[in-house]
């Protein structure tokens, strides 16, 4: 039997291998690929996608995948797991006909393109017509999986495994609730934070500092690096992770908090165990545990006193001139900027999470056939109004402004705010379990945090669930009572005194 679960590991590996190779090509096409090139890449791309969709769905790991789920007790709990992880992947990957796959492929390209211009023109009459269609494939493609009676929920839990729109809309209504007068208090403030101080901040020393930063919290440069593109994004696994960041002169804060987010998804990805890689084993648990990563180092601990308290010194250094009439209260506060905006991806931590509770609540209704999609601009503007008091005065600003729907990843916004949560309920976990961790942070130690995460969260792989591994390491069920005490008790003193 430990033949079979060589082979199949052998065959996991391929997979891998591949996928990483179509990762370098994606991240290059990101970052370095001439204006000219693009054509060669894509036939490049679409070579490599083909050789992976025939190594995953290769008829022989299903084979090897009925032997062992015949004979568990010749498994260890480790190789269990894997077993089990690798069926739901392998389902995913063979349930769908090819022409459901190519077809999906097509609109996707061509609602991208439709999407863009969609945008540019702010005429979303345009693009309905691939969000229809977009639509009936997603609830096609939950009916070849076994979830025709639940296709929002597949569609979740595609990327949060475990997890359901039942679950989320109880954990939504909840932080609702709590947020909305926390964000009304401080709309009402008469302080304000100003980031229209930062200005002249050269490139190079941007550079200089994020990577000492970045290197600080942890993060391996012999096994990564950073790069400069259009939109930051982390790519890669185990050995080799490449992050990107982009540079405004103007908004040094821009570039260095989403290093900062980045690195938490390229600590994640460093910290999985390298020896597992190719299997469920050495892979993330899932959007959700994957963003708590990110928005942990990005808000709890960067945007913290003793964080600042270690590296405001260091940033001065670096740029002595522009930050000479800045006084460390102001740069404190514009670090914890909050300002209502329509753009989710300019949002601050604060109302962040009220963009994703608007676009849950639409998606839910699009897939119950209770919003037509010709009615969603309208929809969404009056939800807009209602959970951030603003209305966007053209559907760029409101309904176009995202790209996720048009490569028809429903299900996928909640994670964002699932990070969220998750990241409150692990940060106060952590400090109850590691006393005086905040102190090393304003001595520049990121260790113990680190190695925290380590053990509890990264080299835990795809073992268990979502919800499942916040309960395990948290001894807690998921709940929002904990971000919203993170955001009261950081926000409360700046804004609300
Ligand atoms: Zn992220």
């Amino acid at each position: 039997m430990s033949d079979s679960y060589e082979l199949l590991v052998a065959k996991l590996k391929r997979v891998h291998v591949l996928g990483t190779v179509a990762g370098l090509l994606g991240w290059d096409e990101q970052v370095n690929l001439p204006p000219d090139s693009a054509d060669q890449r894509g036939e490049q791309m679409a070579l490599l996608a083909e050789l992976n969709h025939d190594a995953a769905s290769d008829a022989g790991i299903g084979k090897l995948l009925g032997e062992l789920e015949n004979a568990p007790a010749s498994l260890t709990v480790e190789q269990q797991v894997v077993v089990r992880e690798t069926r739901r992947d392998y389902d995913r990957m063979t349930k769908l006909p090819a022409e459901f796959v190519a077809e999906k492929a097509r609109l996707s390209s061509a609602a991208y393109h439709a999407w863009a211009e969609a945008k540019a023109t702010s005429d979303f009459a345009a693009y309905a017509p691939f969000l229809c269609k977009h639509l009936a494939l997603a609830k096609r493609e939950a009916t070849y999986l076994g979830w025709a009676d639940r296709p929002y929920d597949y569609a979740i839990d595609k990327h949060d495994p475990g997890m359901t729109a039942a679950r989320l809309t109880a954990l939504f209504t909840e932080l609702k609730a709590g947020l909305v007068p926390l964000v009304r208090a401080i709309a009402a403030s008469p302080i304000k934070a100003r980031t229209d101080i930062f200005r002249g901040f050269p490139v190079e020393a941007q550079r200089d500092f994020l990577r000492e930063v970045t290197e600080r919290l942890g993060f391996n440069y012999r096994r990564g690096r950073i790069d400069v593109s259009l939109h930051p994004f982390c790519e890669g696994s185990g050995a080799d992770i490449r992050m990107t960041t982009r540079f405004d002169a103007d908004n040094p804060l821009d570039s260095l908090f989403s290093s900062i987010h980045e690195t938490g998804h390229g600590l994640y990805e460093q910290g999985l165990p390298l020896a597992l890689q190719g299997t469920p084993l050495g892979q993330n648990a899932g959007m959700g545990i994957h963003e708590s990563q990110s928005r942990l180092w990005e808000n709890q601990v960067s945007r913290s006193r003793e964080f600042w308290a270690f590296f405001e010194p260091r940033f001065r250094e670096k740029f002595p001139a522009q930050l000479a009439a800045v006084s460390p209260e102001e740069l404190y506060l514009a670090v914890n900027e909050v300002a209502p905006t329509l753009i989710r991806v300019d949002s601050d931590e604060v109302h962040y999470n009220l963009h994703i509770l608007l676009r849950f609540e639409l998606e839910q209704r699009l897939f119950a056939d209770d919003l037509a999609v010709a009615d969603l601009p309208v929809a969404w503007n009056a939800l807009s109004q209602e959970l951030l008091g603003l209305t966007p005065t053209s559907d760029r600003q409101g309904v176009l402004q995202d790209v996720h729907w048009s490569g028809g990843a429903f299900g996928y916004f909640p994670s964002y705010c699932l990070g969220n949560m998750i990241a409150a309920q692990l940060w106060f976990t952590v400090l109850k379990t590691l006393p005086g961790l905040e102190d090393d942070f304003a001595k520049g130690d990121f260790s113990r945090l680190l190695g925290w995460l380590r053990t509890n969260i990264h080299e835990q792989g795809r073992r268990y669930d979502t919800l499942a591994l916040v309960l395990n390491v948290t001894g807690e069920e998921l709940t929002p009572k904990y971000l919203l005490r993170y955001l009261q008790e950081r926000y409360a003193p700046l804004y609300l005194k």
